[in-house]
């Protein structure tokens, strides 16, 4: 076993963390995989899972992550890998339940009772103050789970995208494109995302695809005036440079934000908005509670990017939307504001980004 499947493993078996205290006002979290949290991942990371399930378990992890995983953890400046794999709830789950992704998802937990139902998950958010969410889709597959959960569910809204890691791989990435374009209408569905480009998973070969499928969902963005969500992954710079070539939409949201207090400053300047995820709490960020102290309310969102990237005190442990409280707590702190002030803001940066639930 190596070394990464086994901190896989150890993080499975932990248990998952209790519930924060509930915030003294509603919030949302902006930003998450509710299907990868239930482990009713499908396409290609559950088709590739499902391959492996034969072999060691925890390898299945790894490699049913290799997109989205791999993409904000690393961010995390620790860059301690195991984070990403991360593991979860959902992982192992991963495997079977992408075979039965065709019935409703939303349903669907893991074969050992390991997986987290949607309800259930939206139930916890709720009874801590987090009663919206948005969940983001990554490839087709999950785009349209994503699109009809909304449909479905009150407290969800959608956005939909091809995963700047997924663009490279795909045999026929226009006809992909062209279903994300289909699905962008919907009125459920707020969002572009999470697309744009990730410098760290994608080698130089998938570069081009990576920015075509980027101009192609930036002008979804604009044709539909949905927000753009973007993934940047060691793409500061060339985020910007596609974004004023190709002309940006309205509302342009940095998910997981992970640059400096300069990129920060540079973006909030253009009017976008940047979103923070658990990674604000980490002791090895002061750049990013820098660069969340100088963002506006008006520009400020707040994420879980769950599974991944959980905050403090519980960095390791599955993530989930119920996690919120501790990062919002921790951008109160960073920005010297009362909890209440800042969860007013971020309630009304996110209905105004995504209109209302
Ligand atoms: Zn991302
Ligand atoms: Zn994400």
């Amino acid at each position: 076993m190596s070394d990464r499947s086994r901190r896989a493993a150890d993080r499975r078996e932990r248990p998952a963390p209790e519930a924060p205290s509930a915030l003294p006002l509603p919030v949302l979290d902006s930003h998450v995989h509710l299907d990868i949290v239930a482990g009713s991942r499908s396409t290609e990371a559950g088709a590739d899972a499902g391959r492996t399930a034969v072999g060691d378990r925890s390898e299945i992890v790894a490699g049913s992550r290799s997109t989205e995983a791999g993409a904000d953890a690393g961010r995390t400046a620790a860059g301690d890998r195991s984070e990403i794999v991360a593991g979860s709830r959902s992982t192992e789950a991963g495997a079977d339940a992408g075979r039965t992704a065709v019935g409703d998802r939303s349903e669907i937990v893991g074969s050992d009772g390991s997986g987290w139902s949607v309800e259930d998950q939206v139930a916890a958010a709720r009874a801590v103050g987090v009663d919206r969410l948005v969940q983001v889709g990554v490839d087709v597959t999950s785009s349209q789970w994503s699109a009809a959960l909304a449909e479905r569910v009150p407290a969800v809204l959608a956005t939909v995208a091809l995963h700047p890691n997924e663009a490279p791989r795909l045999a026929d990435l226009d006809a992909a494109l062209a279903v994300i374009d289909s699905l962008a209408g919907q009125p459920r569905v707020r969002g572009i995302g999470e697309t744009g480009l990730d410098f760290f998973r994608t080698g130089e070969d998938g570069l081009k695809a990576q920015e075509h499928s980027f101009r192609g969902h930036i002008e979804i963005a604009k044709r539909t005036g949905k927000a753009l969500v973007i993934h940047d992954r060691d793409a500061h710079a060339d985020v910007l440079r596609v974004l004023d070539d190709a002309g940006a939409p309205d509302t342009v949201v940095l998910h997981c934000f992970s640059g400096d207090v300069f990129f920060a400053a540079e973006c909030v300047r253009r009017g976008y908005v940047l979103s923070f995820a658990g990674t604000v709490t980490f002791k090895n960020a002061p750049h990013l509670r820098e660069a969340a102290a100088l963002t506006p309310p008006s520009q400020l969102l707040v994420e879980t990017d769950a599974p991944y990237l959980t905050p403090m005190p519980h960095r390791g442990a599955p993530n989930a939307s119920y996690l919120i409280p501790l990062t919002v707590r921790g951008l109160a702190e960073a920005k010297g504001l009362p909890v209440e002030e800042v969860c007013q803001g971020i309630s009304a940066t996110g209905e105004r980004v995504f209109g209302p639930w």
